[in-house]
């Protein structure tokens, strides 16, 4: 988790340097690894960036883009708070959209337990403790669903569904390095790919390790692997493999894990392979069918539904007034893949002509249709890097020809 690629226990110096753990003693693990919170986190971004802001060498506004606009040469950033700003390149680093409401789910629209998008501060604080719950989505996001009402007292029923019932996995029971090679001749096809992880992972267990070494293997060949990939094998990965993927590759902190494991062992959780059905309200109470994918469906009633789907990747050009406008202006284009803006080798936006636009560059998972597995922050932080390489090159060469 470190913000450094040529550094990577930056994150771990920090925490010791400033003690950063010292009141979450279940951070620190049995094995001698460390999960620290999340804030802990966020803390250490921010004294990495305060003296960037301190100095002047970055400009922080706190506002909202609302509108980017090009004029000849340059670019014209508006924002919420009426500012102003023109650029010669503009980043586009928004991260992923929000989620979107699955269409069936649209007839809670209004219903006070009905949480469209748990990411928003405050999103579970009408959910009372012995109220029925439908989480929709089985990933990490539901996880820490399920640890959040647990932390605040919940003890009713809860039902997490995704289609296939896949849950996330642990992390590794012990630390290992990766192993497998995908880089020197990357296969060309999602099968042959299948076909090596899951030798490479016989080969691992052989060697009395794990899966995760592969995974993580994976995981920092990434770009290799996907950029010998024909756009059809990517879309056949991210159709049928994803799914396989995610859970692998998601990992669930242990001290989260636990919460959940103890939920199914009380009987009060239950992971099923089902999508919704019809949904009905009844006054409060939410009846829903529960279609699943092994048996017969089944009719529940709620008094809350909480949809952790993940980010809307698809819709990412339809998300914000902003963006929209500058696919409809052709300067962007939805990936083929679905999976985020389009861009070149160099993370330059491709516009509707094709052509990559030296001056638009599209920076972490936003770039993820051409670079692969961009969701993580070392590979986000490696891609910036990369990013603000390409940018410096660029600002160098505008100099010089002044
Ligand atoms: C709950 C959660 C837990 C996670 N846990 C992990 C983890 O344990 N390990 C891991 O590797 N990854 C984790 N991730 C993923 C990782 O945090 C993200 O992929 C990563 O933060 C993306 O980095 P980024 O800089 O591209 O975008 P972000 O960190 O999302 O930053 C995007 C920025 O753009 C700003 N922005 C968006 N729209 C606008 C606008 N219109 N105008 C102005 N500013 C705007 C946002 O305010 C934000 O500051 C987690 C993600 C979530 C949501």
């Amino acid at each position: 988790m470190s913000l450094l690629p040529d550094r990577p226990e930056d994150f771990l110096d920090w925490i010791a340097i400033n003690d950063a753990v010292a009141d979450d003693p279940e951070a620190n693990r049995p094995d001698g690894s460390l999960f620290p919170r999340r804030h802990v986190f966020g803390a250490y971004v921010a004294s990495a960036l305060a003296p960037l802001v301190l100095h002047g060498a970055v400009r922080h506004n706190r506002a909202i883009v609302t509108e980017v606009r090009r004029d000849g040469a340059l670019w014209h950033i508006s924002d919420s708070e009426d500012g102003h700003i023109v650029a010669d390149f503009v980043v586009i680093a928004t991260s992923h959209p929000s989620p979107s409401t699955p269409a069936v789910l649209r007839v809670l629209e209004g219903h006070d337990r009905f949480v469209a998008d748990s990411t928003r501060t405050g999103a579970l604080d009408a959910i009372r403790p012995d109220d029925r719950i439908l989480i929709v989505g089985n990933g990490l996001t539901a996880a820490d669903i399920v640890a959040s009402l647990a932390r605040t007292g919940h003890r009713g029923p809860i039902t997490s569904i995704s289609r296939r019932g896949l849950r996330s996995r642990g992390h590794a029971p012990f630390a290992q390095d990766p192993l497998g090679e995908f880089e020197a001749a990357p296969a060309h096809s999602a099968t042959a790919l299948l076909r090596r992880v899951r030798r490479a992972i016989s080969e691992a267990k052989l060697a009395g390790l794990t899966w995760h070494v592969v995974i993580d293997q994976v995981r920092s060949h990434g770009h290799a692997i996907w950029q010998k990939l024909p756009v059809s094998e990517r879309r056949r990965i991210v159709r049928h493999i994803r799914p396989y993927w995610d859970v692998h590759r998601f990992r669930i902190a242990p001290q989260v894990e636990e919460v959940l494991e103890q939920a199914i062992a009380e009987g009060r959780m239950e992971v099923l392979a089902a999508s919704v059905g019809r949904v009905n309200r009844e006054s409060e109470t939410i009846h829903v069918e529960l279609r699943q994918r092994y048996g017969a469906p089944l009719q529940r009633s709620y008094d809350a539904v909480v949809v952790t789907t993940g980010p809307a990747h698809g819709g990412i050009l339809e998300s914000r007034a902003w963006l929209s406008s500058l696919r409809d202006q052709s300067h962007l284009q939805l990936d083929p893949t679905g999976l985020g803006i389009a861009c070149s080798e160099r993370s330059e936006a491709i516009g509707a002509d094709g052509y990559p636009d030296p001056s638009l560059l599209i920076s972490g998972p936003l770039a993820r249709g051409t670079f692969g597995e961009l969701m993580g922050l070392p590979q986000i932080t490696e891609h910036a890097a990369f990013v603000a390489g390409e940018l410096a090159t660029k600002v160098k060469s505008m100099r010089d020809c002044a």
